[in-house]
């Protein structure tokens, strides 16, 4: 668990010990003005003030400071394969870079994540090797101890439909108790939700827009409409990688938290038979990528997440139907969008309420806010220091991103409880990851006040 600060606010005398200052501009009440946040040395945010008196102040002048993002998706294949194209140590560096100051790592792992002791030995190895802190996904499933793994959890992920690791997707019909029972331990649970049973025959599949046609956008409407029907009202449901705007607008008007990934939002089934673009869920049509970007960017899609997931160059040119799905994305997540801000298509606070507050919120971590009793989890950005990716100035094992030559705006600085790890955008940090579990305190409910 996170250390609590002493005091949250102003309940107690004891006035707050501020270590140093950050002081830039950021947005506040939805204007950019000059602001300063004062940190104490437990990594809090202590204060955030037009002016705060300290002896150690930290001046970035023109550089826009934000809290850092939180990706509820990724999946570093820790345990696995050593061959495998990632671990917690490459992913976490990504994320560093990349602005995500905490990763959900999911459990399809080799042995997959299905009782406690397989939990503890994953959060083993985070200690002493990870860049940013990690909140461990257990599987929900038929026949898992769903108590027991909620001692060790930090969420639970359900899959209805076969993945990476896991070919035996959970029915829907079983899904229902397996959702009360996670519903009555408090955690969250992330869904991919597409139902088998609309897929088509893939093993001819030699395009994207043939797998697309093959998982069709059905198989998620249907998924999701029937999660709805089963989920108990008190479960903190979330719905991974979302892909059309239908299937947003619904969920909108559910009230559920879910999220979608700059690959849905970014890039269209029109990429013929390379494999590098074969994900799942697919790559919809270019109008259909349209309609759901223009959801995100009017603030109508609550979550932004990676679902990074890499394979190597050799594994995606195999042929097409063996192809593994997945591609790599944490370290782009913010980077891109922090862009589409820059090219004022996107709103900056519809940004950061996606990528970096309500993640968060959903989780059950006080972070992804400029504000008092909030880790100091934070970045500093220069609008005015655009790049182009490249592969090769990626920090991704893997060595090959989907986004090659798109424009991104990466971090300048990343503090994770105050303590540097970027500077300059150069890796200066110690990896002092932790695993990061729910803490439900009043003002850190996704059920509450926004
Ligand atoms: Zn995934």
């Amino acid at each position: 668990m996170p250390a609590r600060p002493r005091t949250r606010g102003t309940d107690e005398g004891e006035p707050p010990s501020i270590e140093w200052v950050l002081a830039g501009r950021a947005y506040v009440n939805g204007r950019l003005q000059p602001v300063e946040i004062g940190i104490d040395e437990e990594g809090w945010i202590r204060r955030v003030a037009r002016h705060i008196d300290s002896d150690r102040r930290h001046d970035v002048g023109e550089g826009i400071v934000l809290p850092s993002a939180t990706d509820l998706h990724v999946h570093f294949r820790e345990p696995g394969d050593p061959e495998a194209s990632e671990d917690l140590a490459s992913g976490t560096l990504q994320a560093a870079y990349g602005g995500v100051g905490t990763v959900g790592e999911m459990p399809n792992t080799q042995p997959p994540i299905t009782d406690a002791d397989r939990l503890r030995d994953k959060a083993a190895r985070v200690a002493g090797r990870t860049h940013v802190d990690v909140l461990l996904y257990a599987a929900l499933a038929p026949g898992v101890r769903v108590a027991s793994l909620a001692r060790v959890a930090g969420a639970f992920k359900l899959y209805l439909s076969p993945t990476t690791g896991q070919p035996e997707p959970t029915r829907i019909s079983d899904a229902s108790a397996l959702l009360a029972s996670a519903a009555e331990t408090g955690l969250a649970v992330s869904v991919h939700a597409e139902e088998p049973a609309y897929f088509h025959d893939t093993s001819r599949v030699g395009t994207v827009e043939g797998w697309n046609a093959a998982r069709p956008a059905p198989a998620e409407a249907y998924a999701v409409s029937e999660l709805l029907s089963v989920a108990p009202p008190s479960l903190r449901l979330h719905i991974a990688h979302v892909t059309r705007a239908e299937v947003a607008a619904q969920l909108r008007r559910a009230g559920q938290s879910f999220e979608t990934t700059p690959h849905h939002l970014l890039l269209s089934d029109r990429k013929g038979p390379d494999a590098r673009f074969k994900v799942n869920p697919p790559l919809r049509s270019e109008p259909e990528r349209r309609e759901l970007l223009a959801a995100f960017e009017r603030g109508e899609v609550p979550c932004l997440a990676s679902d990074h997931a890499p394979h190597s160059l050799d594994a995606k040119r195999r042929p097409f139907p063996e192809a593994p799905s997945g591609m790599p994305g944490v370290e782009t997540l913010l980077p891109l969008m922090l862009q589409r801000v820059r090219d004022g298509a996107l709103a900056f606070p519809t940004l950061v309420a996606a990528a970096c507050d309500r993640p968060a919120r959903w989780a059950g971590l006080p972070q992804g806010r400029l504000a008092v009793g909030h880790r100091a989890n934070l970045l500093v950005v220069d609008f005015r220091r655009s790049r182009s990716i490249g592969a090769r100035s990626l920090h991704a094992p893997c060595s090959w991103s989907a986004f090659e030559g798109f424009p991104a705006i990466f971090p300048r600085e990343h503090y994770r409880n105050g303590e540097a790890l970027l500077l300059d955008g150069e890796y200066v940090g110690r990896p002092r990851g932790r695993v990061v579990r729910p803490d439900y305190a009043p003002g850190n409910d996704p059920t509450g006040p926004g």
